[in-house]
């Protein structure tokens, strides 16, 4: 289930040139309507349902549907992140509340270094049969192919 937008509790992140959700969803689908300063997702049947702008919104405005099996109807389940951990609250549909809390990472915004860090990223290597650390992490020095 896609996640959307409470309104009454997004605040536009303040106005701000891209605000969090939009900076964290990774199929950039979260837009910011300017003049109402409300984001909302502009494709929902494009959403992974990865839960990072519902992680990173710090009005806790962005909510998931979650799938029957975790989020049973009536339940729910909300993060709250802070700067060094992120508290889920669970809420089950039978009224018991369970509160669990994760260390997160804690790398500045933007300057997560992807890894490996010398992963190459020219257009060829795009190209390429090769998934990332190929052939080394098949134990190959060459990606193996038929001889013909
Ligand atoms: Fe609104 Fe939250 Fe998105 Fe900021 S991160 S624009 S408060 S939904
Ligand atoms: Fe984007 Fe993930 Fe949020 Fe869906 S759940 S809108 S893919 S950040």
């Amino acid at each position: 289930m896609p996640s959307f937008v409470i309104l009454e509790k997004c605040d536009g992140c303040k106005g701000q040139d891209k605000t969090a959700c939009m900076y964290i969803c990774p199929q950039d689908l979260m837009v910011l309507d300017k003049e109402k300063m409300k984001a909302w997702n502009r494709a929902p049947d494009m959403c992974w349902e990865c839960y990072n702008c519902v992680k990173i919104c710090p009005q806790q405005a962005v909510d998931v549907r979650g799938y029957a099996d975790f989020v049973p109807m009536g339940a729910s389940c909300v993060p709250l992140r802070g700067s060094q951990d992120i508290m889920w609250t669970v809420k089950f549909r039978g009224g018991m509340v369970k509160r669990f809390k994760f260390p997160i990472r804690t790398t500045p915004e933007g300057q997560c270094v992807p890894f490996p860090a010398d992963w190459p990223t020219e257009t060829d290597d795009i190209r390429s049969p090769m998934l990332c650390t190929e052939p080394k992490s098949m134990g190959q020095d060459t990606f193996p192919t038929l001889k013909k």
